[in-house]
């Protein structure tokens, strides 16, 4: 590979270079031609002047169009020295230059923010708003992180591991996305909400600490900020307490904002754990703002709210839910788990019940949940009960743990703090999107690929799918 970064270019005075990227500016002085080239590393000017045979296929250059360009180095006069410029102090003298691809006008201008533009505009053309350097920086910021969490977590032992996308409707609180199975007619996978019971069951293989830079899929109503689909650092260990899970969080993120992020201050450092009751009482709220200076963009406050109620009155279905999952260890509120106390508890007076839930919260967001998990099958029977499931029912749907349980499981917890909201506030990002490389809008549509979409009669027909009220999709469909 020859091509080097732009960047590179102020290093290599009175060397020849050979480069590529897009005409970012253009400005024809008469005489002589200067070119803005922009590859992902920033911007180098290009020069040529009217002795040269290629002069005229410069002039007729429009923005946007590909070049490669092979070219001198060479210092600028120091008056025209452009300190904004990381390679301001040099130029390249261009000696051959090819065209790779023209361009057509751009919808919208991809060197400013882009905060200016419509969003929906921007999403449509999104491969366009990538371009802007504050996406680039977004997303190689995005890949920093990820890659150093990868890192610290290997460095402990964890492996990543991949678990299904097509799998089976698991409770978190979600409505699930569902994948109609084509070999067997009326049946559907569904998209995991998170790989939560896969995470469990492999602690119950033995792997003993795991991690999964997972995407989480949860169909749930639309709300301005919400992603149908998002990323979640997924991790799951065995032998451990709970300050064993809050403290590898604390201080994997600790080291990543100190690496990567070092102008961010972190208020307080342990996190404040705070349960759930407190929270309530001093902030009305389970995931409060503790910075001590809210206007200050650089400042990090993190807590985790532990001791959370196992269930929740849920009013207008009139039963129980879960604060959490239904695969958190409930506790007794002396902090008990004696088995045959809870089963009680949990047949007369599921309320008064706590759960080992814990929520990492950032900035008065929470960024992630995680809980040590009932190991116990009865309870966990019961458990679903409690929610309202049939016996039959918990068999059918999740036997499988049940069964695994009963094959020597080691006691295990983990936690699952969201990357896409993480970024945003560690890129001080006005929402999700801007640190989502193809993300949906509020409403959960793809305004670049047009999904959802429809698809045709007989793919339907292969899956026995038949769309009723197809008026009435139309209608919504043209709104
Ligand atoms: N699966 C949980 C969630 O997505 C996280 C966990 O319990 O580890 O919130």
């Amino acid at each position: 590979m020859k091509k080097i970064w732009n960047l590179e270019t102020k290093n290599l005075i009175q060397q020849r270079v050979e480069l590529y990227g897009f005409v970012d500016n253009i400005r024809d002085h008469g005489k002589i031609v200067f070119i803005d080239l922009r590859d992902r590393s920033g911007i180098v000017q290009c020069v040529v002047d009217q002795n040269n045979n290629f002069f005229s296929l410069v002039k007729n250059l429009k923005p946007a169009s590909v070049l490669k360009i092979i070219g001198k180095v060479q210092p600028r006069p120091a008056h025209l020295e452009n300190p904004r410029l990381e390679t301001g102090k040099i130029e390249v003298a261009i000696e051959e230059i090819e065209p790779l691809a023209s361009a057509k006008d751009l919808p919208f201008e991809v060197t400013t923010d882009g905060y200016e533009i419509n969003e929906a505009l921007r999403l449509r053309y999104r491969y366009l708003d990538l371009r802007r350097p504050r996406l680039q920086k977004n997303l190689r910021r995005r890949h920093e992180f990820l890659l150093f969490l990868r890192n610290f977590l290997d460095a402990l032992g964890f492996l990543e591991i991949e678990t299904p996308i097509l799998t089976k409707s698991t409770p978190e609180g979600a409505r699930d996305f569902l994948v109609p199975s084509r070999l067997y007619p009326g049946k559907f996978y569904a998209l995991p909400q998170s790989p939560q019971q896969y995470k469990q069951l492999l602690m119950v293989a033995g792997l003993e600490r795991y991690f999964q830079i997972a995407r989480c899929f949860r169909d749930e109503d639309p709300r301005a900020d919400r992603q149908p689909e998002f990323t979640q650092l997924d991790i799951e260990m065995s032998y451990v307490e709970r300050e064993d899970i809050l403290n590898l969080v604390e201080k994997m993120l600790v080291e990543a904002i100190q690496n990567l992020y070092p102008q961010k201050k972190i208020t307080k450092i342990p996190f404040p754990r705070i349960s759930y009751e407190e929270a309530i009482r001093l902030y009305g709220s389970d995931k409060p703002d503790l910075r001590e200076d809210p206007e200050n963009k650089d400042e990090l406050s993190f807590c985790f709210i532990v001791d959370f109620p196992m269930f929740e009155w849920k009013d207008p279905e009139k039963r129980w839910d879960t604060f959490h999952h239904p695969f958190t260890q409930p506790k007794l509120p002396d902090d008990s788990k004696d088995k045959d106390e809870i089963i009680k508890v949990l047949e007369s007076n599921p309320q008064i019940l706590l759960s080992e839930q814990y929520d990492l919260v950032l900035n008065g967001y929470e960024i992630g949940g995680g809980s040590l998990r009932t190991t116990d099958p009865d309870i966990l029977i019961k458990v679903f009960e409690v929610l309202g499931h049939k016996r039959e029912e918990v068999y059918q749907k999740f036997g499988h743990l049940i069964e695994a349980f009963s094959y020597g499981v080691p006691p295990h917890g983990g936690i699952a703090p969201g990357i896409d909201r993480i970024l945003m506030i560690l890129e001080n990002e006005i929402s999700i999107r801007e640190v989502i490389a193809f993300p949906k809008t509020g409403e959960a549509r793809d305004l670049m690929m047009d999904s959802p979409s429809e698809v045709n009669e007989k793919e339907l027909k292969e899956l026995g799918i038949e769309i009723k009220g197809r008026d009435l999709k139309n209608k919504k469909d043209e709104k």
